[in-house]
């Protein structure tokens, strides 16, 4: 795998290697990933095994915390997670030398009910934020407010207008707001039609100025990117031909080389032994694995396995990767429990860390039973004047059901050990199993938000159109 990771990254063309950082950031990647010493390498290494390097983080007062959220990254359209082209070199070497999650789920198929239950660590009917009118009130306690009053300079730079802070996302934030756009390379449009203006370079651009502004201080910035989402791609550097998904893969690389050129910024500011840096998804993209393109209509895995790597500033031989269903419910458990916070109370999600630990150790963690993973989505999201038609997708050992609010009988199981793709549904072949999981899903719907009141907010009808975009195909 390293040898095919050195060659694919090699080969690929010069017009990003021409940035000097990116050149020795590579040699460090090339000299990492051929088992190489330690020499120009990002990060310093463990020895395998060596848990307690990780659990001492924890008393360090000098660490940072990039997170990177890539907006509709489906997981398995990673080389590391066993997609046949070499579209994330960068991501590779994060997953491979940090922590890597095989089955992570998000919360929903759609922007904003995601996010907020990624921030919230609560599942969409616990935090009510369902839709296109609904945004997070002032009682919800978010992470950058945590890491604010523990002392981090807090920035998010995002470029997708479901978690602008009109929608209460902006909480904790010492700065919070979209880069400024420049024009853009080469887009494709096919799916969506409204663009957004710019592209992720903006982005990754005001994170270089802030980074170089107070690199000296303790930072928490998030960078909330949408190339993927917009099928952006860099003419210079796409090698995966014309279809769509072909597309969509031309815009992971370039993507993966934009948070090369970050990170090689980051190197030149020495922050590379002192950040965590965390990448994440909101959700996927469907190409017609069940009649559907894009994404916010329904649950399936093509729009709901996303990705999640934890890189710790100490590098990981071998990486570690959780092979246990997880949830981007636990992403903020775990990372409070990693810099040593405490975990707030309630939260549905939980740390991974003692898996984490336990997988160094002993080579695997032994499974643990989590209880089931549940995604939500409402399909009159977007349509205001709309009465809800929820879909609740419920996962426990094997199986999966899509439980359809609005019409039980129509809900479907599937077996995800032997169809991981949904393909074959089982609702009518394994009632028992059905009835078991669509209690739950009835239960879930039976739940209201935590917070005594969640704010609904006036849209005017171009700016929910402009929104609107941003998930596809609502007309129905
Ligand atoms: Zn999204």
């Amino acid at each position: 795998m390293f040898d095919r990771f050195s060659r694919g990254t090699m080969r690929r063309p010069a017009s990003v290697a021409a940035d000097l950082a990116w050149v020795a950031l590579l040699a460090g990647l090339i000299s990492a990933c051929s088992g190489g010493d330690d020499g120009g390498d990002l990060r310093p290494a463990v020895l395998e095994g060596h848990a307690e390097r990780i659990s001492e983080l924890s008393k360090r007062d000098d660490l940072n915390l990039l997170f990177i959220l890539i907006d509709t990254l489906r997981a398995d359209r990673l080389h590391y997670a066993g997609y046949e082209r070499e579209t994330s070199p960068m991501l590779d070497y994060l997953a491979l030398t940090g922590i890597s999650f095989q089955r992570h789920a998000s919360q929903s198929s759609w922007t904003k009910t995601s996010m907020a239950s990624m921030w919230t660590s609560l599942y969409p009917v616990h935090t009510g934020v369902l839709r296109a009118q609904n945004g997070l009130p002032t009682d919800a306690r978010l992470p950058a407010e945590v890491l604010r009053d523990a002392g981090f300079r807090t920035a998010g730079i995002w470029r997708n207008g479901w978690v602008s802070g009109q929608f209460g996302f902006g909480q904790g934030f010492y700065v919070y707001d979209r880069p400024t756009p420049r024009p853009v390379r080469k887009v494709e449009r096919r799916r969506t039609p409204h663009a957004i203006p710019g592209s992720d370079s903006d982005a990754i651009d005001s994170a270089t100025a802030f980074l170089r502004q107070h690199h000296q201080e303790r930072f928490f910035l998030y960078l909330h990117l949408m190339d993927i989402h917009q099928y952006v791609y860099d003419e210079d550097t796409a090698i995966f031909g014309t279809s769509l998904s072909d597309v969509y893969d031309n815009s992971i690389l370039h993507t993966d080389d934009l948070i090369s050129l970050l990170l090689g910024q980051m190197n030149k500011l020495e922050l590379l032994d002192k950040t965590i840096i965390v990448i994440g998804s909101d959700h996927g993209d469907a190409f017609g694995e069940h009649g559907i393109e894009g994404h916010a209509r329904d649950l399936h895995a093509e729009v709901t396995h996303v990705p999640l790597v934890i890189s710790l500033p100490i590098r990981l031989r071998p990486g570690v990767a959780i092979t246990d269903p997880t949830e981007n419910v636990d992403i903020w458990p775990t990372l409070y429990d990693l810099l040593g916070l405490p975990l707030p109370p309630d939260l549905d999600g939980r740390s991974v860390l003692p898996q984490i630990l336990k997988s160094l150790e002993h080579g695997s963690s032994s499974p643990v039973d989590r209880g089931p993973r549940f995604a939500y989505l409402d399909r009159s999201w977007g349509r205001i004047e709309r009465a809800s038609r929820p879909l609740v997708a419920v996962e426990q050992g094997i199986y999966r059901l899509h439980y359809d609010g609005e019409n039980p009988a129509a809900s479907r199981l599937y077996d995800m050990h032997a169809d991981p793709g949904e393909l074959k549904n089982l609702f009518a072949a394994k009632p028992d199993v059905a009835a078991r999981l669509a209690q739950q899903a009835v239960k879930r719907l039976s739940e209201t938000a935590v917070w005594p009141e969640v704010p609904t907010l006036e849209i005017d009808e171009m700016q929910l159109n402009q929104l609107r975009a941003l998930g596809y195909h609502i007309d129905e």
